[in-house]
């Protein structure tokens, strides 16, 4: 049986290590940055992967985190060669992030405004793109991020497919997630899935007809508990193998 969770090779970070789907997509985009911007950017890295029990009080940083999950990186924020170009999609603060490629045939020559104030104009390399292109995504930044660096951001990369819930993933990387196939669902997921979860609670009289909108919230959350406690399972509130058997019976 392979590792789940494999170590990225000569990458310097506290906990060098991801999901071996997500370091598949590391080691081909780290190529691709060293190609095109020039230098091993990807070399070096902030927070990688992060223990299940780790729990911070420093703002910003989610304790339910891809991290955990070994689905995330954080770039080296203190790399010199960085422009952080502000990008506001859909109401949200979003960053790109350039590298300048101090090289006229490598990158882009463009002219664009670092959201620290200053303007750079030379040859750079769309970091972001190359990312989306390796199926990684950026997260927005917290509320409050003009006063408060952690809340930023713009270092976070993750690779999650679509539909892959967070409790799942956490299962899949303990090893206990037989069927992978099968949804897991816990506080926070959205979607079709969540909503059939929510009728069939309804059904059994734990949630009221209103609150079936798809959204995994602290009623749904004390829904699948109440239902967990009455069937004699661990009352964890996440929506697993035994407690999707029971409650389709
Ligand atoms: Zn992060």
């Amino acid at each position: 049986m392979s590792e789940i969770l494999v170590t990225l090779e000569n990458v310097k970070a506290p906990q060098a290590k991801m999901h071996k789907d997500a370091a598949a997509q590391f080691v081909q985009l780290r190529e691709v940055v060293k190609k095109g911007a020039g230098f091993d950017f990807l070399a070096v890295c902030g927070d990688i992967f992060r223990d299940a029990g780790f729990v911070s009080s420093k703002d910003g940083v989610a304790n339910r985190s891809w991290h955990k999950t070994g689905r995330a990186i954080d770039y080296n924020q203190d790399e010199s060669r960085l422009v952080i170009v502000s990008e506001v999609i859909g109401g949200k603060q979003f960053f790109r992030t350039y590298l300048k490629t101090n090289n006229p045939k490598l990158g882009e020559h463009r002219r664009v405004k670092d959201y620290r104030g200053f303007y750079v104009s030379e040859n750079l390399f769309d970091f972001t793109a190359e990312a989306f292109v390796c199926g990684f995504e950026r997260i927005p930044a917290w509320n409050g991020w003009q006063r408060n660096y952690n809340r930023r951001e713009f270092w976070h990369y993750q690779f999650v497919p679509k539909g892959l819930s967070w409790d799942a993933a956490m299962l899949q990387l303990r090893g206990k997630v037989r069927n992978q196939s099968q949804t897991v669902l816990g506080l926070n997921d959205r979607g079709e899935n969540v909503k059939e979860l929510q009728r069939q609670l309804n059904r059994k009289g734990l949630l009221p007809a209103k609150e079936i909108d798809g959204v995994f919230g602290v009623k749904t959350l004390a829904a699948v508990k109440e239902f967990q406690k009455r069937s004699g399972l661990i009352a964890d509130g996440i929506f697993g193998e035994k407690t999707r058997e029971l409650l389709g019976k």
